[in-house]
């Protein structure tokens, strides 16, 4: 059975100063067995978070937000991957607002999810579509390119066994307090596994965990999860806060209890 993860992106919020405390607070307050928490603050909040986590509560992962394409290099003000070493151990890779901000294309983002695998980080591979799109009916066609276009830069036996996770954002659900329903985004779950095994994927499209993200709050979190293709959430904005990430966490772990995960 598949892991339920909810999995915390900090954006662009907290310094080295506050990150720690605020990773402890959740950590506390989000003790369920069978869920995967990770807390993905800024770059330069890992260590801090890292360090309050692995006196508090070791079993909350951290992950960066971005990793490049390069090994090393001149790339100012850019992360490799084997930087990251000891700091994080997840990473989410191709979020919609480094496609639209850094122009970040699907090869690339490819690349990023292998120097990823490579360093042995959890990548979780971020695809969505935009408005027009989904009012287009081309959301299907929109994540087929997209996981299409990443994969095929990647070899996909090294997939499963590297803990690829993909999270399904609808663009136009993200920070925005829209998100999408239940049913809509259970369909496109299952449209993700479908294209993961139309790219060839080894070792099965079943064994990936899908996550939604898009305005996930506690208070609509169980319309994703009793659905069961969603493995769980990538939570934006709530995720700054330990209410709202307690009580998504908890609905977490009803799923993982239902799924025989909460040992
Ligand atoms: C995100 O940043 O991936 C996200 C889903 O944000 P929000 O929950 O704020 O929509």
């Amino acid at each position: 059975m598949r892991d339920v993860i909810v999995a915390a992106n900090w954006k662009m919020h907290t310094t080295p100063a506050d990150a720690g405390e605020l990773a402890t607070t959740i950590a506390a307050r989000t003790r369920e067995a069978g869920v995967t928490r990770v807390i993905c603050p800024p770059f330069v909040c890992l260590a801090a978070v890292r360090d309050a986590l692995a006196d508090d509560d070791p079993d909350v992962a951290v992950g960066a937000q971005n990793v490049h394409h390069e090994l090393v290099g001149a790339y100012t003000g850019e992360i490799s991957a084997p930087m990251l070493a000891g700091l994080a151990s997840w990473v989410i890779v191709g979020h919609s607002e480094r496609r639209r901000d850094a122009a970040e294309t699907d090869e690339l983002i490819g690349r990023k999810v292998g120097r990823a695998i490579d360093a042995g980080l959890r990548p979780i591979l971020c695809v969505g579509e935009q408005l027009p799109q989904r009012e287009a009916g081309e959301q299907e066609a929109v994540v087929d390119d997209q996981i299409a276009g990443a994969l095929a830069v990647l070899d996909p036996a090294r997939l499963v066994p590297a803990g690829l996770v993909v999270a399904y954002e609808p663009v136009w659900a993200i920070g925005t307090g829209r998100n999408a329903s239940g049913v809509d985004a259970a369909a496109m779950a299952v449209a993700v596994r479908a294209s993961l095994a139309r790219a060839g994927i080894v070792g099965g499209a079943e064994a990936i965990p899908v996550l939604y993200g898009g305005s996930v709050t506690s208070a609509n979190i169980a319309e994703f999860l009793t659905e069961p293709s969603i493995d769980g959430a990538l939570v934006g904005g709530a995720s700054l806060k330990p209410d709202e990430m307690a009580g998504i966490v908890a609905r977490a772990g009803i799923t993982a209890r239902a799924r025989g995960l909460a040992a």
